[in-house]
């Protein structure tokens, strides 16, 4: 699909380009930086961490690479298409590699289900695990494609900061369901509780409670299915480092350990950014890969807003946090065979922990786990012989009347999580030879995540499309923003298609020559 070309036009000649600024270096900001280089702007990127990657970058420690968050890559085409509509060949920049089984899915009874890449493995599966749901499966499966032509092939590609935008999708809305959640929809297929988790827990993924949000979100299922689950190759730090290298080569500068303070407004347009440093950049347009709670509450705090503003963030609501054990173990490589590189260990209560986290958010006793062991699939994560895992438990944002102080919290809570993971991988707090943790509060510090939350906004209805964030600003023409807590949301894929968006919004360049 080629992209609706912007009215809007900025003419130059071949020794100016027009600037553009990038808050933010996720995969979001990386990307929009690639699509900008190559429509001509001069680009400039700047990130407070000392790495490319933002949520994807990765801390190296005793020669363990821990990569701090995305493991899953569900649908590399973002990225062919993000490089071949930028000049390149993904294939030759990086390398993924497809798993199969996807991930194994644990209960507390012992019982065990692996998601298959091939069809008839993964009927097998369901034979053998849930056979009198398997027809009910099958017309789940149907309903996800569906969901995935509506809103992943359409919707989110397309821009949404018109209400008309969402009117005309309405019809498809009603016709699918959207205001029926994930887990309702599961529901409604399947019988057994286990296979409705299996079927339903996919939004954690992206920061929402599957009790709630809509059902067009089990097009994630449909996107494992078509596209496959795949693992980048030295993880996604390779790939956003691919991505810089790519936008070097356009002309664009990085600046790493750079903290912008501010964005500075004149009218309705903005100017450029302030840096933490007091210099000034100017530019000719901003794109904003900060979380848009910062950009509007933060970054644009001497500038009158109509929409966000400081009482409509207040009234949002904020994905789940996450508390993520990373821990490196010396000599294991060859325990634990039957642990493979992704898999999820359900504790005792699915709807009730989803309750306490979302509802409630309050700290539980039990927790659920997804546990990471990259060691399967690429040795280069640890010296020789060794392991290296993460443990990621989805826990309460500091969105609350009490929110947990994880700086008291902290020890307590691995504890519990040591006795969950033991039972997994026996003895393994034994052979730690270094280990990294990350809770809310360093998501608040780290990537300054309103409430430290996981993913950016929660993905609800009225939270998603043009209820959220634009990827142009609703108060300053020249404004623009990507990633997670804008259209079309969360998740690798998504925050890569907020910059084909992008890239219909913002005005093409006529008479700059393009490295
Ligand atoms: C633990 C974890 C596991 C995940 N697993 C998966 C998965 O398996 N598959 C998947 O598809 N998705 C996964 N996700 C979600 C996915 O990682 C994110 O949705 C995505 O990476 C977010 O990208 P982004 O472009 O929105 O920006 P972010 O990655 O949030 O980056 C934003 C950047 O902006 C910088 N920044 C912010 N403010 C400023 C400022 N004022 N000045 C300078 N820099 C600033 C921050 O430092 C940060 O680097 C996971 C997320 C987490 C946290």
């Amino acid at each position: 699909m080629t992209h609706p070309e912007p009215l809007l036009r900025i003419r130059t000649d071949p020794f100016h380009r027009p600037k553009a600024i990038v808050i933010g270096a996720g995969l979001g900001g990386l990307s929009a930086a690639m699509r900008l280089g190559a429509k001509g702007y001069q680009v400039d990127i700047i990130d407070r961490l000392d790495r490319l990657g933002g949520r994807g970058s990765s801390v190296s420690q005793n020669g363990y690479r821990f990569d701090l968050g995305p493991t899953i890559l569900t649908v590399p085409e973002v990225f062919e298409r993000l490089w071949s509509e930028c000049g390149g060949t993904f294939r030759d920049d990086v390398t993924v590699k497809p798993l199969d089984p996807y991930y194994e899915i644990r209960w507390p009874d012992g019982s065990r289900f692996q998601i298959r890449n091939e069809e008839a493995d993964m009927l097998a599966e369901v034979e053998r695990m849930f056979p009198k749901d398997r027809a009910g499966y099958l017309k789940f499966l149907q309903d996800c494609e569906k969901r995935y032509q509506f809103g992943f092939e359409g919707l989110g590609r397309k821009p949404m900061h018109r209400l008309w935008d969402l009117a005309k999708e309405i019809p498809g809305f009603v016709r699918l369901r959207a205001d029926r959640s994930v887990y309702a929809h599961a529901s409604a297929r399947v019988k057994d509780p286990r296979f409705r988790m299996a079927l339903s827990f996919h939004p954690l993924f992206i920061g929402g409670d599957p009790r709630h949000v809509t059902s067009m979100y089990i097009l994630v299922s449909h996107l494992e299915k078509a596209f496959g689950v795949h693992y980048v190759q030295g993880g996604v730090q390779a790939l956003a480092d691919a991505m810089g290298r790519f936008a070097e080569r356009q002309g664009a500068r990085i600046s790493l350990g750079t903290t912008v303070d501010e964005i500075t407004v004149k009218d309705r347009r903005v100017t450029g950014v302030t840096l933490s440093d007091g210099r000034h950049i100017a530019a000719d347009i901003v794109v904003s890969n900060a979380d848009p709670g910062w950009t509007y509450d933060k970054l644009l705090r001497k500038a009158p807003r109509k929409r966000w503003n400081r009482a409509k963030l207040a009234r949002a609501r904020w994905s789940m946090g996450l508390f993520v054990w990373y821990f490196g173990t010396r000599g294991t490589r060859d325990q634990w065979s039957d642990v493979g590189h992704h898999t999820i260990i359900n504790g005792p209560r699915y709807r009730g922990l989803l309750g306490d986290i979302f509802d409630k958010v309050t700290l539980a006793d039990d927790m659920s786990l997804y546990l990471h062991r990259p060691s399967v699939t690429d040795p280069s994560v640890a010296p020789a012989g060794d392991d290296c895992f993460y443990a990621l438990s989805p826990v309460p944002n500091l969105k609350s009347k009490n929110p947990v102080d994880w700086a008291q919290e902290k020890d307590v809570y691995l504890e519990k999580m040591r006795t969950v993971l033991n039972g997994v991988i026996p003895g393994f707090s034994e052979k730690i030879a270094a280990q990294h943790v990350l809770t809310p509060m360093d998501f608040e510090s780290r990537y300054l995540s309103p409430h430290g939350a996981g993913f950016s906004l929660e993905p609800r209805i009225f939270q998603s499309a043009w209820f959220r964030p634009h990827n142009i600003s609703e108060d300053f023409d020249n404004l623009y923003l990507v990633g997670a807590g804008t259209h079309p949301g969360a998740g690798i894929p998504s925050v890569v298609t907020s910059s084909e968006v992008l890239t219909q919004l913002v005005p093409s360049v006529t008479g700059a020559r393009v490295p």
